[in-house]
């Protein structure tokens, strides 16, 4: 947002009961939202019937599924949602441990938290095209990273695993596995890379999915693509404002209820076990992802992701007819197309590099845009 001078906006020693400014912002977040097709965010959602929830504060420390002394909270909600991701992940609910987070790097760094709990030796393993948030978790972790080279399509390369692998002999592994990557939304060999812990004779070892972006798209796409616990995960990630939508970013992990145990510590969070990241937690959310979730049923959820994939083969088929040779990694969504000048991306919100712009296409994208975008291009020569 450019749109302000700090002059404008400044808090000072007296009241300012001129709070246009806020009016101002949200027309122009808004307007800009028209044209943003170069995200993993969903932005076709409306909360506005949950204005009430503005004016009582909310607050879900602790374990989801027991009360905290601030017993003014939404928990029942979010274990509704939790009991819906986990059905969704294939989870066995007697089994699985979950907790909304504030987004897929909570969500990650939860769980390779307690993977590392588990194996306190391990080495973690992800994609060179992983997100960000690994190497960052690793770090605070203090575990040693490997970053594993992909294969052209974008994919973890199994064989290139294996030898990495072989270099850490003794020592336990934790992969993590990307479900559609933030760049290209490419999704790892699930299967494969429990072989490659295989072929490499690693007897200790915790595979993570970060599917914090294509987790639903992979559920959900024409071909079944495995992705979750019940493709032999251990833990997942997921996100609820990327494909679902939500006015604030959120997140969803799951693990063994068995393995929660070892960062627990009882009764010390407000009166309920801590097993969470973060102390206070976001009680707004929930309900906001309910309301969507509710509305939409399974069946509603599996129709967005439809519908992504539906755009995005429309997207491939436009901007091959404007000659910007576009690619898709299997059941991705993300359309990466020759590269339009700096300022037709900052227009469109479009990630580039040198050669590509990413247009990624998330359930708010329609046809119509597309064929604006295509057009535009058209115009550009
Ligand atoms: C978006 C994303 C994340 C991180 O999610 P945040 O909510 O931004 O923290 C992690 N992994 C993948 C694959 C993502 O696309």
């Amino acid at each position: 947002m450019e749109l302000f001078d700090p002059d404008r906006l400044r808090i000072g020693e007296d009241a300012n009961p001129d709070v246009d400014p806020l009016a101002e912002a949200v027309r122009w977040m808004r307007a800009e939202s028209e044209r943003m097709v170069g995200f993993p965010v969903n932005l076709d959602f409306d909360c506005r019937p949950l204005a009430e929830f503005l004016a009582v504060h909310g607050n879900n420390v602790g374990n989801p599924r027991a009360e905290s002394a601030y017993r003014i909270d939404t928990k029942p909600f979010e274990v509704a949602v939790l009991d819906f991701f986990t059905a969704l992940a294939g989870g066995d609910p007697s089994r699985v441990f979950g907790y909304l987070t504030s987004g897929g790097t909570e969500s990650n760094t939860f769980a390779v938290w307690v993977a590392r709990e588990r194996h306190p030796d391990a080495v973690l393993y992800a994609s060179a095209e992983a997100h960000y948030s690994l190497p960052k978790l690793a770090r605070l972790l203090r575990m040693p990273h490997v970053a594993v080279r992909t294969r052209p399509d974008g994919t973890l390369d199994t064989t290139a695993l294996v030898g990495e692998l072989a270099r850490h002999p003794g020592r336990a592994a934790v992969v993590a596995v990307t479900i559609g990557t933030t760049g290209r939304g490419a999704v790892d060999d699930l299967p494969g890379v429990r072989r490659a812990l295989a072929a490499a004779g690693v007897e200790r070892s915790w595979v993570h999915c970060d599917a914090a972006f294509g987790g639903i798209l992979a559920e959900f796409g024409d071909e079944a693509i495995p992705w979750n616990l019940a493709s032999g995960a251990d833990s997942v990630a997921m996100s609820g404002h990327k494909v679902i939508g939500c006015p604030v970013p959120c997140g969803v992990v799951l693990v063994p209820e068995a393995d929660v145990a070892t960062i627990r510590a009882e009764g010390v969070a407000v009166g309920s076990d801590d097993d969470t990241i973060t102390g206070s937690r976001d009680a707004l959310a929930p309900v906001l992802l309910w309301h969507e979730l509710r509305r939409l049923g399974r069946r509603g959820v599996a129709d967005l992701a439809r519908r992504c994939h539906r755009t995005a083969a429309h997207a491939q088929r436009g901007l091959a007819e404007v000659g910007r040779n576009p690619s898709r990694a299997r059941g991705g969504t993300i359309v990466l197309f020759d590269r339009p000048p700096a300022d037709f991306c900052r227009r469109w919100h479009l990630v580039h590099d040198e050669e590509h712009a990413a247009l990624v296409v998330m359930p708010h994208v329609t046809e119509q845009q597309v064929d604006e975008l295509c057009a535009e291009l058209a115009d550009l020569g």
